[in-house]
């Protein structure tokens, strides 16, 4: 963003064109993309989509979910190869080759821009390649280096921007990567710091552990996952002390300095100054939104004190016909959540009266980490639970088990899973569930959870034997 930020002043000023749109949107990443082939696609709006990039896909395609499941599936087959030795398979040592993995990897994305373009075609969908800014409410200029700028005019225009890495500003910051330049990487570290421990710090971290890499997490707490319930984010911390995963708590990193031999990266733990050499340092710290460069106030778009957009439960702007979703708004930050919240929008702009109401529930909403093992989670933390409800009015069902599995391996994986129910009737408000398949495990429990099950419900359903999601319809 910043690079195009700069690239602006370069660019040609005289307008080539003006037309009118039923709909802009800017950002062609998980939102944007949903809410314009839905609103071109089925309701027959002429629509024009604004990317900065080369590429279609946005964060989730580009440098997010994609390339990181890419590289969990990467990481979860060199664990299968050690565990396979427990159970009876005789091969010697194998070898692994980040170059190979990272080019296959960047060639299946490559194609997903494709598919992608491909797609926006079939939609009818306008397609301008730049940098999106107001000129006023309902005009949007659109600049890249080299071109003439265009001024388009939509009667709805959606903001769906996105957000970026924060890199914090201490001397040598930027000796450091951010997710973005995880995928970059041409080969795997030997020795990685990682600062910041949400689902970013814990998922890259567990990449590099679990194919070998030598991992140490700053954590300015003394927790991973912070906002999780304690069942899910205990048990990991735990499991992943005992593979060797190094953590400095309380910490803050002060500095980065370079080396003949690595970056040397300064911090403060306990009050006490340390220092520790790495081959690459991972800045996991959160995002922030893109709303810099937008020309945000010519559009009348209030934005919070994080800089977000403010945009209400139908994603209404401060702005009349001036929308906005996804990351940008900082609300549930996962590709699903924007593309569900871009498709009820245009329903609602371009689907008629039956659409009049359409907009997304914000509430249960499943989401995933994936650690080693994986964590799925919906509802309240039990913490939350006892906030909202009262003590009185919460109970939990906790089970903890070995996934048969691991029976015959020597080294274990831990199952943690914890229901939280509310009231006489026991309604389900909040499912955490930590090992071995919770990623896929967590979705049907969404739709049960969703539908407004109890514990009664769960209860009703035969088990599926042998396998570790029966113990959720098992509990006592
Ligand atoms: P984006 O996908 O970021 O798209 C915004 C687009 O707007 C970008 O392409 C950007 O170039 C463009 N843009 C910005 N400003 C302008 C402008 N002025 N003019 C024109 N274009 C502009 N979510 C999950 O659900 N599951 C996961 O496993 C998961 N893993 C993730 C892993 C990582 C490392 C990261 C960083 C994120 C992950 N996420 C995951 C989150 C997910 O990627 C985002 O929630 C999702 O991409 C948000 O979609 P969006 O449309 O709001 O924004
Ligand atoms: P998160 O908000 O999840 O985590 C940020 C982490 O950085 C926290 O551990 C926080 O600590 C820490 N932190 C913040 N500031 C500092 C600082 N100055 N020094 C040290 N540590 C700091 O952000 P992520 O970037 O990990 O992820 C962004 C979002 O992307 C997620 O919230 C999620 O919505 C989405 N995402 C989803 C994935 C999925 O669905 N599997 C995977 C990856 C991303 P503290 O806990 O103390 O606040």
């Amino acid at each position: 963003i910043q690079h195009i930020q700069t690239c602006l002043t370069m660019a040609p000023v005289s307008i080539a064109s003006k037309k009118l749109f039923d709909y802009i949107v800017i950002g062609g990443g998980s939102g944007g993309m949903a809410s314009a082939r839905r609103a071109a696609g089925i309701h027959g709006a002429s629509v024009a989509l604004i990317e900065a990039h080369s590429v279609l896909g946005g964060t989730c395609v580009n440098v997010g979910c994609v390339p990181k499941k890419v590289m969990w599936n990467t990481a979860s087959i060199y664990e299968t190869l050690r565990q396979a030795k427990g159970y009876g398979y005789e091969f010697s040592d194998v070898k692994f080759n980040w170059a190979v993995i990272k080019a296959k990897r960047d060639a299946y994305i490559k194609r997903l821009n494709g598919i992608y373009d491909t797609n926006l075609a079939k939609e009818e969908v306008e397609h301008f390649h730049g940098h999106a800014s107001f000129v006023n409410p309902s005009t949007i200029t659109i600049k890249r280096e080299g071109v003439d700028a265009i001024e388009i005019e939509g009667k709805n225009i959606l903001i769906a921007t996105g957000g970026h890495a924060i890199i914090p500003q201490v001397p040598g910051s930027d000796l450091g990567i951010s997710s973005d330049g995880f995928f970059e990487l041409e080969e795997q570290p030997k020795r990685v710091a990682v600062v910041g421990t949400g689902y970013i710090g814990v998922e890259i971290a567990g990449i590099f552990h679990a194919l070998g890499s030598k991992v140490t997490i700053f954590s300015r707490t003394k927790q991973i996952l912070r906002k999780f319930d304690p069942i899910v984010k205990d048990t990991l911390l735990d499991h992943m002390k005992k593979q060797g995963v190094q953590f400095t708590f309380d910490s803050k990193v002060t500095a980065l300095r370079k080396t003949g031999s690595g970056i040397i990266v300064d911090f403060e733990s306990d009050g006490q100054k340390g220092e520790l050499e790495v081959d690459c340092v991972l800045w996991a710290v959160g995002r922030a939104a893109n709303t810099k460069g937008l020309n945000i106030e010519a559009a009348g778009v209030k934005l919070d004190d994080k800089q977000q957009i403010i945009a209400d439960e139908y994603q209404n702007t401060t702005a009349k016909n001036v929308y906005s979703l996804g990351d940008v708004i900082g609300k549930a930050e996962l590709t699903p959540v924007a593309i569900a919240a871009g498709r009820k929008l245009s329903d609602r702009l371009f689907g008629g009266p039956q659409f009049a109401h359409s907009k997304l529930d914000y509430t249960n909403i499943p989401t995933v980490v994936f650690s080693h093992p994986t964590i799925g989670t919906i509802g309240y933390t039990e913490p939350e639970a006892r906030e909202k409800f009262g003590d009185e009015n919460i109970k939990t069902y906790v089970t903890r088990f070995g996934n048969m599995y691991f029976s015959v391996l020597d080294e274990k994986e831990p199952t943690a899973y914890k229901l939280i129910v509310s009231g006489k009737e026991e309604k389900v408000v909040g499912l955490h569930i930590i090992g071995k398949d919770s990623d896929e495990i967590l979705q049907g429990f969404g739709v049960a959870i969703r539908m407004g099950a109890t514990k009664a419900d769960f209860d009703s359903c035969v088990a599926i034997h042998p396998t570790s999601s029966e113990e959720l319809v098992t509990l006592r």
